[in-house]
């Protein structure tokens, strides 16, 4: 309700501009007062760019043809303004006075169903505005209003744009449409928290208010006492590809990740812009972006082939990769350890991630090495950073293997050191001691040429298969088998279940073998050969996993791919990553305070990937919110029961969407595609 001094001001003003004396008073007309009515409600008020400019509140408390107007800005703007029909001379008048002292006064009516107001302000200096402001309905509806507003400084000669842009109409009367009250604020820039209650109107923040706001303005609210409000986290690093079978994204949303980067380690979608327009259409419950992958590009023009590419064919990847960039990829992504990125040097990553760059892309890459050659791997992507001029994640840095521990102290040296030479690096992690993917990654690439019936077709050679295999085993020792056959869990195994959880070293009791390196590696082309698997490799240190999250330009990336109760084994960083980090990792070890676990999770992957407007607890901002409890966050998906959600996630919000209330997952699919320059 608004103050009753405001009222008698615009009372005041109202009489004012009532009509002169003699002027024939009648009754608001049928016609006039349909205008009248029809602009009656909230609105909200869009610029063309898409931005909020702010809220406007007109309503016909003064009389009935006396419209009454309040807009506010997320910047603390106001303006209330009167609009009235003069019935003596047949025109529209308007007065409009702001919280900074301006006055404007415009005149006009309607033309067909467009309605043109006009009026001139003088500046201190003396010199004359004139301002011509067009309203017209967008689609001929009720709840779309374009208002352009133009000035002109000759008189009405020439014109130019001041304002445009688009009035929504909200549907409830209230003045926000969720209020998040009485939690500590925690706003992704690493400031200390504060207490705040943070308002939103549709999909976005419009207040966030030191000062407690009056609950009665909310249509909704959420107690957030004793809780942190946060952004929603942005997921750097995720593996999107069921999405079109789990648009809803649970076990993300449920971590609190309201934006994913798909497409990761040279995987990404193509063709590019239908796989977003899918996407899109089918609706997705967290907001979603896409890399252009280095490894599909190069399938695509050179199927899985160990050589480099002709001129020509690398001219087609560079146009594809421009293509998908123009489609609205977030960057290039670069898997060098995978088949058939592992058959590129690196003047054709360098080539294809200039073209990336030049388009405002960034570069992310799994490294060709992160066991034995793990230096060597590090050094090559902060190379092609250098050369190609882009910025670059390392992500899901690690040293893998035993004999490596610990040289996570010379990789982000060098990270360091690139970093003070010119190059915009910067390292993405997931906080567990083990990492997961194909089985295959034990076998050595050149072996993998062609894919695995070419592999399957060496092992027929005698002594093709001897180097494989003693490739195979030394790999178990040096990299992800950690030098023992407990340390590689089955995931995933389509073609025997009862597998999946047990490790190689299971296996090989169960086939009556001896678990040494040498079986192991038997036993791997034994699991290619029925299929293939995915699976857990318990070789890393807690040190290295410590050491690197600590580093001031590392952030929080789940690596994790989307999925839910019942599907295979998972690692359990696709349902832990981030409550882990704030529950384990912060609260618990104290590797670092709140405030930085979730700007590690929140603005470091929202300003490296571009967002517009996200990443941030910030008014005018989206809606992207997470409400946590700081004392109870943690993650319960273990390598053993992976199938947990985390527990004190209590609300997350997407675009201004409640998706989790009180704990509570609801498929309300309100996330968005986010295509590079355009949102
Ligand atoms: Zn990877």
């Amino acid at each position: 309700m608004r103050s009753i001094s405001t009222r008698l001001i615009l009372l005041t003003v109202a009489l004012a501009m009532s009509p002169a004396p003699g002027g024939a008073q009648r009754p608001c007309s049928a016609e006039e007062h349909r205008h009248f009515d029809f602009w009656e409600g909230r609105w909200m008020v869009r610029a063309a760019t898409g931005a909020l400019a702010g809220h406007n509140t007109l309503s016909l408390t003064l009389g009935e043809c006396v419209l009454q107007e309040h807009y506010t800005t997320p910047s603390g703007y106001e303006r209330q303004s009167l609009n009235m029909f003069d019935q003596t001379r047949g025109v529209w008048h308007q007065t409009w006075m702001d919280n900074q002292g301006a006055l404007l006064r415009l005149e006009g009516g309607y033309e067909g169903e467009k309605m043109v107001m006009q009026g001139e302000t003088v500046d201190t200096a003396g010199a004359a505005t004139l301002n011509r402001i067009t309203w017209s309905r967008v689609d001929g509806g009720r709840d779309r209003v374009r208002q352009l507003w133009e000035v002109s400084t000759d008189g009405g000669t020439a014109w130019s744009t001041s304002f445009d842009g688009t009035y929504i109409r909200l549907e409830t009367n209230s003045d926000w449409d969720l209020l998040i009250q009485g939690g500590t604020v925690v706003n992704g820039t690493g400031r200390p928290g504060f207490q705040a209650d943070v308002a939103i109107v549709d999909d976005r923040i419009v207040r966030v208010s030191p000062a407690p706001l009056d609950p009665e303005r909310a249509t909704r609210t959420i107690d957030a006492t004793g809780l942190v409000v946060a952004p929603g986290f942005v997921d750097i690093h995720t593996h999107l590809d069921p999405l079109l079978r789990l648009p809803g994204a649970e076990s993300h949303v449920r971590q609190g990740v309201t934006t994913a980067l798909g497409g990761p380690d040279g995987g990404g979608p193509w063709p590019f812009a239908e796989h977003l327009e899918s996407a899109s259409s089918i609706g997705v419950g967290m907001n979603v972006g896409f890399m252009v992958g280095h490894n599909t590009v190069r399938r695509a023009v050179m199927g899985l082939e160990d050589r480099a590419p002709t001129a020509a064919e690398l001219e087609r990847m560079k146009q594809m990769v421009s293509q998908a960039m123009g489609e609205g990829a977030w960057g290039i992504s670069a898997g060098l350890k995978y088949v058939p990125g592992a058959f590129s040097e690196l003047d054709e990553v360098v080539a294809l991630s200039e073209v990336a760059g030049r388009l405002g892309g960034f570069y992310t890459s799994h490294l060709r090495e992160e066991g034995l050659g793990l230096l060597q791997g590090v050094g090559e992507a902060l190379e092609i950073g250098k050369r190609a001029n882009i910025p670059i994640v390392l992500t899901h840095h690690k040293v893998v293997g035993q004999p490596t521990w610990g040289a996570s102290v010379q990789t982000l040296a060098m990270v360091d050191s690139a970093r003070a030479a010119g190059t915009d690096a910067m390292i993405d992690q997931y906080p567990y001691t083990a990492s997961y993917t194909g089985i295959t990654i034990l076998i050595p690439t050149w072996a993998m040429a062609g894919g695995t019936d070419d592999l399957l077709r060496r092992m027929e050679d005698p002594a093709l298969a001897d180097s494989i295999l003693d490739g195979i085993a030394f790999n178990i020792i040096n990299d992800r088998g950690g030098n023992d056959l407990n340390r590689v869990q089955f995931a995933l195994v389509d073609w025997d279940r009862s597998l999946e959880g047990q490790t190689l070293h299971d296996w090989a009791m169960r086939e009556g073998l001896e678990s040494t390196p040498a079986t192991g590696a038997g036993l791997v082309i034994e699991a290619v050969r029925r299929g293939g698997a995915s699976a857990i490799f318990h070789a890393m240190s807690e040190e290295d996993v410590d050491r690197i999250m600590a580093h001031p330009f590392t952030m929080i990336a789940s690596d994790g791919r989307l999925t839910q109760p019942g599907e295979g084994h998972p690692h359990p960083r696709w349902y832990g990553t981030f409550p882990r980090v704030l529950g384990l990792y912060a609260r618990d070890k104290g590797v670092f305070s709140l405030e930085l676990a979730v700007r590690k999770m929140t603005t470091m992957p929202a300003e490296r990937m571009g967002l517009r407007e996200r990443g941030q607890l910030r008014e005018g901002w989206f809606a992207d919110v997470v409400v946590f409890d700081p004392a109870t966050v943690a993650d319960q998906a273990t390598f053993e029961e992976p199938h947990q959600y985390p527990v004190g996630i209590a609300w997350v919000v997407v675009n201004g969407s409640v998706a989790v209330a009180n704990g509570v997952y609801a498929d309300v699919r309100s996330g968005r595609v986010l295509r590079r320059g355009r949102n």
